[in-house]
């Protein structure tokens, strides 16, 4: 038997995409801004939100260049509770990560303890909105015009997530998606800067192209992150669809939830108010002694069936070897907590809900 992994790529019908393909056989244009980027940019700008984005070859180099971008310096107050790619970002862009607790509820940065974490050396805020679950945006929107900062969302997992009916791209001075295979929305390998500064989006642009202002002019140590235009067409061909994957993935989540909602020792992930959900993961909080079984022996369990849940997200960034100890997750008591009781259970649009039930089934018998 195939393995039942965390996620699984949508893809649109073969036939879809050899047609949206054909063109580039006639212009022998695949890259560098070329006419499939452009569709997509506006097709993207138009379906989150988004006064602008710029495309980029992975939702990392979004961060990575959107940071580098602000010409920032100094401290940035994150959060731990995180996929490599956030911490790796700002510590590449010469910054000093300050890690944050987060909210036991929404698992996202809480505002009030950023607001302890500021010194004269602080210059950007970078929350993360953990499986799709929207941030307290109002509140570190606050903090951020108090203090002068700059807020750059980490939305890699929130893409058509909407707030009061608002895209979540056009929260924060940029927000950045991924279009990674595994997303919600893919171009195979992709991302996207969400911004409201034309000033910023020229030099997110530079950056990406080698630092080039124009064929004899370099003014910026830029890299090279560009979409190509394979990449692009695949993400036209998953726009047309999004809407309804999103909606078999709410299928999914909701049969998941009638069978654990009411498990004692389960914490699910907390319903938002004005918040349009992408189902993106299915993340299960276990508190062992009142569940009868911690995490990784539910993980155990799932593995002998051939199911892959997954730890996102443990270990802390904080705790990565590579960074030599220089930071302590027990300061971040909540997110240490979490990172130690939870288990994201397999989500994609076409995973049987029998296949749901069997999970849950394997979940709720690992009690002793
Ligand atoms: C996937 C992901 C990224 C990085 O995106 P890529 O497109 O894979 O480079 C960044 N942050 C989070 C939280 C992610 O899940």
């Amino acid at each position: 038997m195939n393995n039942i992994n965390v996620t699984r790529s949508s893809m649109p019908p073969f036939e879809e995409y050899c047609e949206e393909i054909k063109d580039l056989w006639d212009s022998r244009w695949l890259t560098h801004e070329g006419a499939k980027n452009k569709q997509l940019q506006a097709e993207l700008e138009h379906y989150l939100g988004a006064e602008h984005i710029e495309l980029l070859v992975n939702g990392h180099m979004a961060i990575e260049l959107s940071l580098q971008a602000f010409g920032l310096e100094g401290e940035v107050i994150t959060t731990p509770f995180t996929f490599a790619s956030t911490t790796q970002a700002i510590i590449r862009s010469g910054l000093t990560p300050v890690f944050c607790d987060i909210d036991p509820v929404t698992f996202d940065l809480d505002p009030a303890e950023i607001e302890t974490l500021i010194t004269p050396r602080t210059c950007a805020i970078v929350p993360v909105h953990v499986y799709g679950t929207v941030c307290d945006v109002e509140a570190i929107d606050r903090i951020a015009k108090k203090h002068g900062l700059k807020v750059i969302y980490d939305a890699a997992h929130a893409f058509g997530v909407t707030y009061k009916g608002c895209g979540i791209g056009s929260f924060g001075d940029a927000a950045c998606f991924s279009f990674h295979a595994t997303k919600v929305f893919h171009s195979i390998e992709g991302g996207g800067a969400c911004f409201h500064d034309k000033e910023f989006g020229e030099k997110l642009y530079r950056l990406k192209f080698y630092g080039q202002s124009g064929p004899e002019a370099v003014v910026d140590v830029g890299t090279n992150a560009k979409m190509h235009e394979f990449s692009a067409a695949m993400g036209l061909c998953n726009l047309r669809h999004v809407d309804e994957e999103i909606e078999k993935r709410r299928l999914v989540a909701q049969r998941y939830d009638e069978h654990l909602k009411s498990v004692p020792g389960i914490q699910l992930k907390a319903a938002q108010e004005a918040v349009r959900s992408n189902y993106a993961y299915y993340p299960v909080v276990f508190d062992g002694e009142i569940f009868g079984a911690d995490r990784d022996a539910v993980q155990a369990a799932l593995k002998g069936h051939n199911i892959m849940a997954r730890k996102y997200f443990y270990p802390l960034t904080s705790a990565f070897a590579c960074y030599h100890n220089r930071f302590d997750p027990a300061q971040t008591p909540i997110a240490q907590r979490i990172s130690q009781q939870v288990l994201t259970l397999p989500l994609y649009p076409d995973l049987p809900l029998e296949m749901v039930d069997r999970i849950c089934e394997i979940v709720v018998n690992c009690k002793v």
